[in-house]
């Protein structure tokens, strides 16, 4: 459900970028400080009994949620910074709610514990992120939870031939998509998941669509506007965007969300008060990095494009009509974004992992660290370090393989990052 009440200016809805710095945080309950203290706390005062009983009553759902407003009663519940940073953070995806999480880990598999039953089955795109990868073929079916894949960038009817497995069809809960994916920016169509899972949908049992939008979003991709009920984020990427903290976001509908927080209290998977900060001051800039960012990626795709050294590039900005993902792309993504993941040239008899480790030990502006979406450009071996725990045959089938390069391109002078690109493929 998508949320169409925000702040307006004269009838002007205003922007998001205009609203991240004020919106859900008023001055004058903080002494008048132009942004919010940090509630280093992990408790609140009540100011008698009887308040306290009754914000037990509303958050246990005993009272109606929204009627008043919840008090604050521990900070594994609720904390102003975590709240002011869950109103602000749904603007971009027009979502009616949001819960943020200590990494992006924990706000997936606590997603995945709230909608999963024992005789459930997901089914996900491929390539997953490897800490997702890992979650839904190896830890969920000791809970009795299934799992089907289906190819990033395959054939539009592949979803479907994932569906039509035996025992899939009746059993599937969720289709979990990640969209690019990691690391080869393989496309999905976030339009078709949620027409097949309406299709598969009963009166009785609703199959949901969750998207890992963490290479686009929240700026140049909107799945919850093209049907998806629920949207996750590593906040350690491009929301956090400095690559100082770790944090994972989920937004949704309204009683969604509450149900995922109501796991996310068990679980204690909060983010804590001062990442929750930290997150304030990184939503002021998301718009400007994450644009900045995206230019010095399409010209270093380019360059890489017409290298000699270089074998293939991933980017969904060098895609043409007849490329699979290219419909895909003009349809659902809003900018090509800043993942550059790229194939060295391998010697005659080589897998390509010794040129591919020549290339990264010769970077000097670039930093050799996984993670991504900050301001500072990285570059990695996904064959030997995101992806090492996708078992083998899977890695090499999704196309990760020995001499691929992913890199994240930050905020430096584009010129320089070439520069730094060039010498490198030298010593390739
Ligand atoms: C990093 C990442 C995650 C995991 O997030 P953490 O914050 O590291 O727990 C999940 N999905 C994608 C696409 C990622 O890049």
């Amino acid at each position: 459900m998508i949320q169409d009440d925000y702040p307006t200016l004269d009838g002007r809805p205003l922007s998001p970028e205009s609203l991240m710095m004020s919106y859900g945080y008023d001055p004058h309950l903080s002494e008048g400080a132009v942004k919010p203290p940090i509630f280093q706390t992990s408790t609140f005062v009540f100011r008698s009994a009887e308040e306290g009983k009754a914000f037990f009553e509303i958050a246990m759902g005993e009272r109606p949620r929204g009627a008043e407003p919840m008090g604050l009663i521990y900070s594994r519940l609720n904390n102003p910074n975590l709240e002011i940073l869950e109103d602000r953070l749904t603007l971009w995806d027009r979502a009616e709610a949001c819960a943020v999480f200590s990494s992006g880990m924990s706000a997936i598999a606590t997603t995945l514990l709230y909608l999963l039953n024992p005789g459930d089955v997901v089914v996900h795109s491929e390539p997953l992120y490897g800490g997702t990868d890992y979650l839904i073929k190896r830890i969920l079916p000791r809970f009795g939870i299934g799992h089907a894949g289906f190819r990033a960038n395959g054939q539009a009817d592949d979803i479907q031939t994932a569906l039509a497995q035996p025992e899939v069809a009746e059993r599937v809960a969720l289709i979990f998509v990640e969209t690019p994916a990691n690391p080869t920016n393989a496309l999905v169509d976030i339009g078709a998941c949620v027409a097949a899972a309406r299709t598969l949908s009963t009166p009785t049992k609703r199959v949901r669509v969750a998207v890992d939008n963490t290479f686009l979003g929240p700026l140049f991709q909107h799945p919850l506007q093209m049907g998806a009920d629920l949207v996750l984020y590593s906040a350690t990427k491009f929301i956090g965007g400095h690559s100082d903290l770790i944090a994972g976001a989920c937004l949704g509908p309204a009683d969604l969300i509450d149900g995922i927080k109501g796991m996310r209290l068990m679980l204690g998977t909060m983010a804590d008060a001062h990442t929750s900060w930290l997150l304030l001051r990184s939503l002021e800039t998301l718009k400007v990095r994450m644009e900045a960012q995206a230019a010095g990626a399409c010209r270093i795709a380019r360059f890489l494009a017409h290298h000699a050294k270089v074998e293939w590039v991933y980017y969904p900005g060098l895609l043409e009509p007849s490329d699979a993902g290219y419909d895909i792309f003009k349809k659902q993504c809003l900018s090509t974004g800043s993942m550059v993941t790229f194939n060295v040239r391998a010697m005659e008899g080589s897998d390509g992992e010794a040129e591919a480790f020549r290339f990264l030990n010769a970077l000097r502006l670039f930093h050799l660290a996984v993670s991504l979406g900050g301001t500072e450009s990285l570059a990695e071996h996904p064959y030997t370090m995101t992806h090492a725990d996708v078992a083998l045959e899977d890695r090499l089938a999704m196309g990760i393989t020995p001499k691929m390069v992913r890199l994240s391109i930050g905020l430096e002078n584009p010129d320089d990052l070439i520069a730094d690109l060039e010498q490198a493929l030298r010593s390739v």
